[in-house]
């Protein structure tokens, strides 16, 4: 499929997203050009309106955005790009130019991995990883267990708390096996064999 520029008069719109975290990073524009420089380059074209010209995302700041996926909505004349971002996406400093209270389960991901990288005195993650892997197992048992009796009891609130534990802890076991949260939502996405997206890129990047 491709996009209908005459359509969209001439100026795709375009919607950043990013890939490991799904948060909504920025709206921008595409003139034919940029489309096919972006599918070419893999990196993120646009076609700014204020300056009247072709623009690399990240040409004067260094944050560019690798393309990862892309799908165009129900009349092609809209594009949703998923993305990693090489710096924050917004001008002012923020990863997403609408602001950044976006928090999932992928933000964690990100986090453990940061305290894995660039541990501090006394990080629990870091005491987790040294102790390794039978100490992490034990730990995502004992939150297992945890939850059973949260669940017994009825108690929404304990069953919140312990299954947040829980989710940290099989994180801290995923980095741990050297598993990204995306290979674990690509397999659940293979079960139920649904895509609306017409381009993957295979080749993973760090994360
Ligand atoms: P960059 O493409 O990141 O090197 O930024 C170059 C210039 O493009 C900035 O100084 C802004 O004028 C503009 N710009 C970059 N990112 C955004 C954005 N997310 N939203 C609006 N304008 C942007
Ligand atoms: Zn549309
Ligand atoms: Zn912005
Ligand atoms: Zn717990």
């Amino acid at each position: 499929m491709t996009p209908d520029f005459d359509k969209a008069g001439g100026l795709l719109s375009v919607i950043l997203q990013d890939w490991n975290t799904g948060q909504v990073l920025m709206n921008g524009f595409m003139n034919e050009e940029a489309y096919r420089k972006t599918i070419d380059e893999n990196v993120v074209w646009f076609y700014s309106r204020s300056k009247a010209r072709l623009w690399k995302k990240g040409e004067s700041s260094g944050h560019i955005q690798t393309v990862k996926k892309m799908a165009l909505d129900c009349d092609q004349d809209a594009l949703l790009i998923q993305v990693v971002p090489h710096g924050p996406t917004c001008h002012l400093g923020t990863q997403s130019c609408f602001g950044d209270d976006h928090f999932n389960v992928q933000s964690l991901e990100k986090i453990v991995k940061n305290k894995v990288e660039n541990p501090e005195e006394g990080s629990y993650t870091k005491y987790l990883m040294d102790e390794g892997l039978d100490k992490i197992l034990k730990k995502c048992g004992e939150e297992m267990t945890e939850i059973v009796i949260a669940a017994k009891n009825d108690d929404k609130k304990e069953v919140i708390d312990e299954t947040s534990d829980l989710l940290y802890h099989l994180l801290v076991m995923l980095r741990q096996q050297n598993v990204s949260l995306k290979e674990v939502e690509k397999n659940l996405e293979e079960r139920h064999g649904e895509t609306l997206t017409y381009k993957v890129r295979e080749d993973i990047e760090e994360w």
